[in-house]
């Protein structure tokens, strides 16, 4: 087994244009989670190394500023075209260095497909707005201008879908990338950078520095967070990174989008389609064995129908299956690592020192001692306390029992994170509540879906200890531009704004 995996991944890596010595003889171990073994080695960044990038990065910028934004977005479609042609070879090397279930490395290689398509459209909008002056003679307008140098921060559950969702944007928006992926994903880092390459071969022209991967740990990253040639630090991961690093950058006041960490809940009303509901919430909290930022971490079932669903849960519990994601087609692939187990071993015993039921969460043996496959645990809770405040980025769904429909609403909202929201209920006053100012308090609020697997057409984010940032649809896109506000006059004498007399002879 040992030999076939890293064997395969290889081969992988070969097809998609990475060269061996890239990640032969390095000095950061990359690891599968499916076996927990190691498969390769790669050479690591030095701290001058991040230097002579940002440099080149910021030279490249003046370039890449003045190139018209549709055939900036010539190059992101051409990267569309790669990514199409890849999509199975880098969907399969995701599966390997996440764990990720076949569909999910799949899916994950199409979010960046599908936002290239968003952001080739978009390069041919960008739009400012003309507004009314008050003074005759006068036209003002809004200009949207390229930043500079973005800087990517990227986790390891999402190892390249992030990168593509800032790249894209930032590209059609005429910055420069430097990315810093997760040292627990860097093979499909090197992976999307050659891919990169290929489509940036094609298109031509192009300066030096446009798009560049580092590898390394949170050293690499904080050298991007501090360097003043980044204009705009975009880092997802825990909400502890972003608790380091949103201060420093508005230190020197930079501009960041932070993507941090969620513990989003769902809501099931006395109305709710339980057909619906339970495989819409078995999705969102197991899929991806718990590790998405948006996965569902607690469940608020009405006591009206708690009875008629939450038994229906457990046995889906019980009977999902979880397994090596390459050879058997397991829902439930492995937790990243024995650190990821460990913590949610930690949260099982706390939930149950606070009262809880804990059914599933033991370790499932598959394959060494090196991997760690958990079942999924779902913990029917008397209320919300410990555990269930805090995001464990592991499969456990937290069950709660409610009565009153605006108490449940601020229960929802009484947790720091703010990221994903949804509601199962056939009653408009209930939904409409859900979504209103006085509603749920997150960045996405769903109804009769679960909380994960957003589109790439929406804005993507979250509130709160979530950070605040916005990436992907919608006007996102502003977020990785500067806005410029002009006044022109061209009429022959020169009023001044709110009436203000200064006359000179
Ligand atoms: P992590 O915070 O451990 O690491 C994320 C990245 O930050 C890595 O590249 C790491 O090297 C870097 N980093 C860590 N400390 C740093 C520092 N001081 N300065 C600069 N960079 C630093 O997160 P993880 O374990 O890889 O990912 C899981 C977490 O990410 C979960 O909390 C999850 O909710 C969150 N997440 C959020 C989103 C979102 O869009 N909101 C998406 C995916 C994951």
């Amino acid at each position: 087994m040992s030999q076939t995996i890293a064997a395969r991944a290889t081969s992988l890596l070969d097809r998609l244009g990475v060269p061996a010595d890239a990640y032969v003889g390095g000095s950061l171990a990359s690891f599968t989670p499916i076996t927990g073994e190691e498969v390769a080695r790669l050479k690591v960044d030095s701290l001058a190394s991040t230097e002579a990038a940002i440099a080149r990065a910021r030279a490249g910028f003046e370039a890449w500023r003045t190139v018209p934004a549709p055939r900036r977005g010539e190059l992101v479609r051409l990267l569309g075209e790669e990514l199409r042609a890849a999509k199975d070879d880098l969907g399969a090397l995701v599966s390997l260095e996440a764990g990720k279930i076949p569909s999910e490395g799949l899916g994950e290689v199409q979010e960046m497909i599908d936002i290239c398509d968003f952001a080739v459209g978009l390069s041919r909008q960008l739009y400012g707005l003309t507004i009314a002056s008050e003074r005759p003679g006068h036209r003002m307008m809004e200009t949207w201008h390229p930043l500079g140098v973005v800087g990517v921060i990227s986790a390891f559950n999402f190892p390249v879908a992030v990168w593509s969702w800032n790249a894209a944007l930032a590209l059609v928006c005429g910055n420069c990338v430097v990315w810093k992926p997760s040292e627990k994903t860097p093979l499909t880092a090197l992976a999307a950078q050659a891919i990169f390459d290929r489509a940036l071969a094609r298109f031509g022209d192009a300066p030096a520095g446009l798009c560049q991967v580092l590898i390394g740990g949170p050293d690499i990253g904080a050298a991007l967070v501090a360097s003043h040639d980044v204009a705009l630090i975009s880092a997802t991961g825990s909400t502890r990174m972003g608790k380091i690093v949103g201060p420093k950058v508005a230190e020197r006041f930079g501009r960041s989008i932070l993507e941090l960490g969620g513990n989003n809940a769902g809501i099931v009303c006395p109305s709710a389609d339980l057909n619906m509901a339970l495989r819409a919430i078995a999705f969102g909290a197991m899929g991806t064995a718990g590790q998405r930022c948006t996965t569902m971490r607690r469940l608020f079932v009405h006591e009206a129908v708690y009875d008629a669903l939450v038994p229906r849960l457990i046995k889906a519990y019980a009977s999902v299956s979880v397994g090596n994601p390459l050879e058997s087609k397991a829902l439930v692939g492995p937790l990243v690592d024995r650190a990821a187990f460990d913590a949610m071993q930690t949260a099982l015993t706390a939930a149950r020192a606070a009262g809880g039921t804990v059914y599933g969460g033991e370790r499932v043996t598959i394959g060494p001692d090196t991997a760690f496959y958990a079942r999924p645990a779902l913990v029917e809770m008397p209320e919300q306390t410990g555990p269930v405040l805090e995001e464990t980025f592991a499969p456990i769904l937290y069950v709660m029992k409610y009565s009153d429909a605006t108490d449940v609403i601020r229960k929802h909202n009484a947790v720091g994170a703010g990221l994903s929201s949804s509601i199962f209920t056939l009653d408009v006053r209930e939904m409409e509540t859900f979504l209103s100012a006085a509603g749920s308090d997150c960045g996405i609020a769903n109804v009769n879906i679960g909380t994960s697997g957003a589109e790439i057409g929406g804005a993507f984010g979250g509130e709160k200890e979530t950070g605040g940032g916005r990436e992907s649809g919608s006007d996102a896109w502003k977020g990785y531009m500067r806005r410029q506000t002009s006044t022109v006059n061209y009429s022959s004498s020169l009023p001044l704004a709110q009436g203000v007399v200064f006359d000179i002879d």
